[in-house]
């Protein structure tokens, strides 16, 4: 393998040369700067859902405007964010966005929207955090059921009293709780009996393959029953074909998000989106419920 990639093999082999890690070190100071500088953005990916044609919550998702590399997604930068305490800023900062664009789709239309919010588990272990949600809420003006927090298996699993008080608070105070990836983390579905959760999100890679004879269908039906039995809400993610919606609105799914409807776009797009789509679902009412 190392000789078919001729001369330059060197670079895959050496770890204690300077290049990538100066890169990191860079990529770390910029992120820093980035995140003191505001230069993150925040992207909107709608969520449908089934029973009324509408869209009524959206997630959040953190972009990064770098000065020369274009627009990065996560996966460039969150891993070094959670490495170096700084998801600590930049959850926050992707917070503060998110919560003071929930409340000018509720104060200024064209219509109230749920934000959902991806959480790290080191936001969860600050003793303070549930208090500076609050804080946020009240800033924005936006009342506390219009958040929603995306958490993973593993945060739920955490042993941690700080984690466990956050998540009791924050429900207390009205914010939605979801468990996202849903299926891909830990067999233990324990977490479900102690944690106020309000709705499941179906792993992706559920969602892929999904067709009447594949396991994944009988996985997906399985969680559907589990959740709705639990008085769950239940949302796939990463719906991108026609037959997949079809199959997850014979199953009952609650709610659907993938580029199927919308990519995750800014929020001035997912503003024009929604009001093209409230022009056009009143024109399909009888003139008497507009
Ligand atoms: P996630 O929370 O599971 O978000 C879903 C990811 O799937 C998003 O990628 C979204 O763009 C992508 N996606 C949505 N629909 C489809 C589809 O139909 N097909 C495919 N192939 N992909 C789809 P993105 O934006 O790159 O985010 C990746 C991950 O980064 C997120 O996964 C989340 O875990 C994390 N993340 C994003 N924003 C934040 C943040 O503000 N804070 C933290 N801590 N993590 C974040
Ligand atoms: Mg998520
Ligand atoms: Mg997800
Ligand atoms: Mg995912």
């Amino acid at each position: 393998h190392a000789k078919r990639m001729g001369g330059n093999c060197f670079k895959f082999y050496s770890t204690d040369l300077p290049g990538p890690k100066a890169d990191r070190l860079q990529l770390e100071n910029e992120l820093r700067k980035a995140i003191m500088e505001e230069q993150l953005q925040v992207h909107y990916q709608p969520k449908l859902h089934l029973a009324s044609n509408l869209i009524t919550s959206v997630e959040a998702l953190a972009r990064w405007k770098h000065p020369t590399r274009g627009i990065l997604p996560p996966a460039e930068f969150i891993h070094i964010a959670e490495e170096t305490g700084l998801v600590l800023p930049l959850g926050n900062l992707v917070l503060r966005q998110a919560c003071s664009q929930a409340s000018q789709w509720l104060h200024s239309g064209p219509t109230p929207i749920r934000v959902a919010v991806n959480m790290s588990v080191q936001q969860l272990r600050q003793p303070r955090f549930a208090a500076e949600v609050a804080e946020i809420l009240r800033e924005a003006d936006l009342p506390a059921h219009l958040l929603e927090l995306e958490l993973t298996e593993s945060m739920l699993l955490e042993q941690s009293s700080a984690v466990a008080d956050n998540l009791t608070a924050l429900e207390e105070q009205g914010v939605k709780l979801s468990v996202d990836d849903f299926g891909t983390g830990y067999s233990s579905l324990a977490y479900l009996k102690h944690f106020p959760i309000h709705s499941l999100k179906i792993d992706r890679a559920f969602i892929n393959e999904l067709d009447e004879h594949s396991r994944d269908s009988a996985i997906v039906r399985a969680i559907v029953a589990m959740a709705h039995s639990m008085n769950l809400q239940v949302v796939a993610e990463g719906v991108e074909q026609d037959s997949q919606l079809a199959f997850l609105r014979n199953q009952g799914c609650d709610e659907v998000q993938g580029y199927l409807i919308s990519k995750p776009v800014p929020a001035q797009v997912l503003t024009q989106l929604l009001q093209h789509r409230q022009a056009n679902s009143k024109a399909d009412l009888p003139a008497t419920a507009r």
